[in-house]
């Protein structure tokens, strides 16, 4: 009878067990790396955790341990774990190295029903939650779906104006003397995919712009080198009719271009889409607003431009690109400006209502049925601490902390705006974040952070009642 009873309640478990995809993403350099690894870490502390106050399922103590387990997708790669809390755990600190493709990392949560069937026939169940990483550089490509490669072409043309045209004049000067009808030159075209993906690189290095396309240029994975990103727009379009164009045959230069860019479309974006993105459940979005507004106007409005490219991925709307292709699943949305301790806590109210103007434009005019959204702000791992310190006889706030260099600091870094920056704003620009290096750690101590007890809380906490 025992025996029985155990048979059942495993078959139950195993019935009842659940499953969560939580997708991160973010433009390079966003948090990725380091809020995947506070992630994991606060999990792996939490029966012990103190820092998670605003996690109910911790706070309350139903939440009972978590641990890795192997993950499923085997042909994904580890999200390195190991390796970044080798990183932060090093005599001085370093930060993890990021990841530059898709990575995925498995949890098991052990908890306590609180509800439902589960309260009734379990003690204890199981929540596998499968972190899975992956560039936001790759949700750039979606539009080129619903464009050819003339037409994307044209709209590169158009936008090859200002810093982008000073950054790409070795390109376009190369790319002008292609002949578009000649038989297809393979080294040709790769030495000018070439200068065309140095100009991407230099556009986010070097201006600081976030909108590259197509995405995976600057961040290739696998697919370093591969024919399928030797391709570039055609911008040298006036120089000939459209019939001409249309008509070249698949053996000229312009003809093999448009072959590639279709592969890219065909292969690279919808398989993408198809085969990760059309099953997350959740989906955090990590934004780093403060380094736009250190680098100026043109960077801010560039990475505003990138999160609106960003957020078609989410638009759910019954005629959409994403429907016809699957149907999506995601219903929690979060944006979560990162990096929150490179300002005085006074001003987070400030970051979140920032970065609520950048998304809410396009969060408003699309449809995006059945998501729930929301903002927060958070610093994964927290690398300053806040106190005060005395101007000309008054207390004003300030952070303490030692630069990636080890010289020790202890500054205002400035106030962030709490609506869209305006002229006035610009001209007197007073911004100076200062990157920091991790604080000391202990291995067997959870991670310092800011608010990432309430992340975890809006995007699990209904999973683990
Ligand atoms: P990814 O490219 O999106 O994976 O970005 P990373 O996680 O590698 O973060 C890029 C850099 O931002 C790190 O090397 C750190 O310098 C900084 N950073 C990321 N998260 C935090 C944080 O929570 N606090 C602070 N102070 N810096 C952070």
């Amino acid at each position: 009878m025992i025996h029985l009873g155990q048979e059942l309640n495993k078959l139950v478990n195993r019935g009842l067990d659940r499953h969560v995809r939580l997708a991160v993403t973010g433009l390079s350099r966003a948090g990725k790396t380091a809020f995947i690894t506070s992630l994991v870490n606060q999990l792996q502390h939490v029966s012990t955790n103190p820092r998670l106050p605003l996690f109910p399922a911790v706070s309350d103590g139903y939440l009972l341990g978590a641990r890795r387990v192997p993950q499923v997708d085997m042909h994904v790669p580890a999200f390195g774990y190991e390796e970044g809390m080798q990183a932060l755990l090093q005599s001085p600190p370093h930060w993890p190295e990021p990841t530059r493709d898709v990575s995925q990392i498995r949890m098991a949560l052990r908890f306590k029903p609180q509800k439902g069937p589960l309260k009734l026939l379990q003690d204890t169940a199981t929540l596998y939650l499968d972190i899975i990483d992956y560039p936001g550089e790759w949700l750039l490509d979606l539009p080129l779906l619903e464009m050819d490669y003339l037409v994307w072409s044209k709209q590169q043309a158009r936008l090859m104006t200002g810093r982008r045209q000073q950054l790409a004049s070795d390109w376009l000067a190369a790319g002008e003397t292609l002949d578009p009808f000649a038989p297809a030159d393979e080294q040709a075209l790769a030495r000018l995919a070439a200068a065309f993906t140095d100009y991407l690189f230099k556009c986010k290095a070097e201006a600081g712009l976030h909108w590259v396309q197509p995405g995976r240029f600057v961040l290739p994975g696998e697919l370093a080198g591969a024919p399928v990103l030797q391709f570039f727009p055609f911008l040298w379009l006036d120089k000939y009719t459209e019939a001409q164009l249309n008509e070249a045959g698949d053996d000229t230069n312009i003809g093999m271009l448009k072959r590639r860019y279709k592969y890219y479309q065909q292969h690279v974006v919808k398989g993408f889409y198809r085969e990760h993105f059309s099953r997350f459940d959740r989906q955090i979005i990590l934004v780093d607003c403060l380094q736009p507004l250190n680098a100026g106007r043109e960077s801010f409005n560039d990475m505003r431009h990138a999160l609106n490219q960003l957020m078609q991925s989410f638009h759910y709307g019954r005629s959409s690109l994403l429907r016809r292709l699957f149907s999506p699943r995601i219903d929690k949305v979060l944006f979560a400006a990162t990096k929150a301790d490179h300002i005085t806590p006074e001003q987070h109210p400030n970051l979140v209502s920032l970065l609520q103007q950048m998304v809410n434009e396009a969060w408003q005019t699309a449809s995006f049925e059945g998501i729930h959204m929301s903002c927060t702000s958070l610093a994964a791992i927290q690398a300053t601490e806040p106190g005060f310190v005395d101007h000309q006889g008054k207390q004003v706030p300030a952070l303490r902390g030692h630069t990636l260099s080890g010289q020790a600091q202890t500054m205002f870094p400035g106030e962030v705006p709490r609506r869209l920056p305006d002229d006035a704003f610009w001209q007197a620009q007073g911004f100076d974040f200062v990157s920091f290096r991790p604080l000391p750690q202990q291995s067997d101590e959870p991670l310092p952070h800011i608010r990432m007890d309430k992340t975890l809380s809006f995007l699990l906490g209904d999973k683990l009642r």
